[in-house]
């Protein structure tokens, strides 16, 4: 299994293909070893020039994919082999295919109360395989020593962490060597759109690279990631120049 890295920003970005991540999702399983899938998009990699848990997170995540295009883009401008976006809900979708043809319990923790308990349901009824063993919301008091021992006692073999970022990539930093699980996705706000909640953007806005922008828009809270690109594209390709110079 042999994997290319190239760096955005100082941050680690791995060149896959979601047939990557399908094919090494079995050797993961074969060997009792930690898979741990995070999404990279333009606000975790400035994110991370700040925040020392998530660049460590990022650091020892076993696939980050570019889950963004400004990642792409940065990718073909400074001369990298990303060549393609891998957006984290169909990645989230492709664990739970393998769920389902492998029969894998799945524990969901993060999102409001009545949004993964339908999450759930919804998942339930659409990849029958797969065991959903258990789900939390992002919200309760629970002390995380509680929330470990709850999911641990599920034995689920996949857990999704849906707290947004930066809590659910510095929860699994913290947390991880206690959680028994066999695979980890960061998944964001993908819960909201499994329950129904939240609809993911039109076809025409995902074909056309243009996601990020129509969810930027339909919510005032992503409002802000708008004026980010402008600093992610400056900061990085002066990052790549410094480098080039070294
Ligand atoms: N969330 C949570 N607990 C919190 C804050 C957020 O469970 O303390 C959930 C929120 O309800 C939503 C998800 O985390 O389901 C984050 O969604 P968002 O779209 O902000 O994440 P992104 O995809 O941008 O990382």
């Amino acid at each position: 299994m042999t994997k290319k890295v190239e760096y955005i920003l100082d941050t680690p970005v791995d060149q896959l293909k979601m047939s990557d991540i399908e094919r090494d999702m079995s050797w993961y399983f074969d060997h009792h070893q930690k898979m741990v899938l995070a999404s990279i998009n333009p606000q975790i990699i400035l994110m991370s020039e700040k925040n020392r848990c998530v660049k460590s997170f990022i650091e020892h995540a076993t696939h980050r994919f570019a889950d963004g295009i400004g990642v792409v883009k940065m990718s073909k401008w400074t001369k990298g082999r990303i060549k393609e976006r891998v957006a984290g809900i169909d990645v989230m979708a492709s664990v739970l295919e393998f769920c389902a043809a492998n029969k894998k319990s799945i524990f969901l923790y993060g999102a409001k109360p009545s949004v993964v308990a339908q999450a759930a349901r919804n998942i339930q009824l659409d990849y029958p395989g797969v065991i959903v063993a258990g789900w939390l919301d992002g919200y309760q008091k629970k002390r995380s020593g509680e929330v470990i021992d709850m999911i641990n006692k599920t034995h689920s073999d996949v857990l999704f962490v849906a707290l947004g970022s930066p809590k659910q990539e510095e929860w699994l930093q913290r947390y991880m060597p206690q959680l028994n699980a066999t695979v980890f996705q960061t998944v964001g706000g993908s819960f909201d759109v499994y329950s129904g909640t939240v609809k993911r953007a039109p076809e025409v806005f995902i074909k056309t690279n243009l996601e990020w922008l129509y969810r930027s828009v339909s919510n005032p809270k992503r409002l802000n990631r708008i004026f980010q690109v402008p600093l992610f594209v400056t900061k990085g390709l002066v990052w790549h120049l410094k480098q080039s110079k070294q």
